[in-house]
């Protein structure tokens, strides 16, 4: 099985797919959120340049990044990995290459207005755990703000308003444009309709790795 670029925007739907990964393929899932806060635990010279880019609140540069990734996927040999949340830009990407071999690119494409909906509109129930969208129909509670299945009240989950999904969505569409021509130059890039429903989203990944 070939390992795997996960590239999405906020809100594509980018977790439950890694989830369906892992869950029916064996993949191991690395995000390089994760990969960071790994290696900034370890007594390393990485380590030490993580800690001191975090702690001044500035990007940690690429070829850090690059070698902290190199690290973690020594853990994972012989796996099929799915690398998420990353390359973020063109540079990564063409660092990416020097590491990681064998892979292909899934695009979760996804229009901002639906991203947006999915975001802002989430609402859950804190009682039984049951999640809803107030902006589509099929996930709307039946009753304004009441929970179908217990009759709790509900609670917005989002801790985004649309000021701070705008600007995450902003940096997506400013460096997809040549992220995506850079792969489809590689003849590896595969693009998702996420707008769809998860299970059609899914079909169409397992289509691509099967
Ligand atoms: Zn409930």
């Amino acid at each position: 099985m070939k390992n795997i670029v996960l590239y999405a925007p906020p809100a594509a739907g980018k977790g439950t797919q890694c989830e369906m990964l892992k869950a029916d393929y064996g993949y191991e899932v690395i995000s390089i959120g994760q990969v960071l806060r790994n290696q900034r635990s370890n007594d390393t010279e990485i380590g030490r340049k993580i800690i001191e880019t975090q702690d001044k609140g500035i990007l940690t540069p690429d070829d850090i990044v690059i070698k902290a990734l190199k690290n973690e996927l020594v853990k994972y040999e012989g796996k099929p990995i799915v690398i998420e949340g990353f390359p973020r830009n063109i540079d990564q990407a063409k660092l990416l290459d020097t590491i990681f071999d064998n892979y292909q690119v899934i695009i979760l494409d996804i229009p901002r207005q639906i991203a947006m909906k999915r975001t802002l509109g989430r609402v859950n129930c804190d009682k039984c755990g049951k999640i809803y969208n107030i902006y589509f129909e099929e996930s709307k509670p039946k009753v304004d703000n009441i929970c179908d299945k217990c009759g709790a009240t509900l609670t917005s989950r989002s801790d985004d308003n649309e000021n701070s999904f705008n600007q995450r969505f902003d940096v997506y569409e400013e460096n997809a444009p040549k992220i995506i021509e850079y792969y489809q130059n590689k003849g590896i890039l595969n693009i998702v309709d996420s707008s769809l429903d998860k299970s059609e989203v899914s079909n169409s990944i397992k289509n691509i790795i099967e």
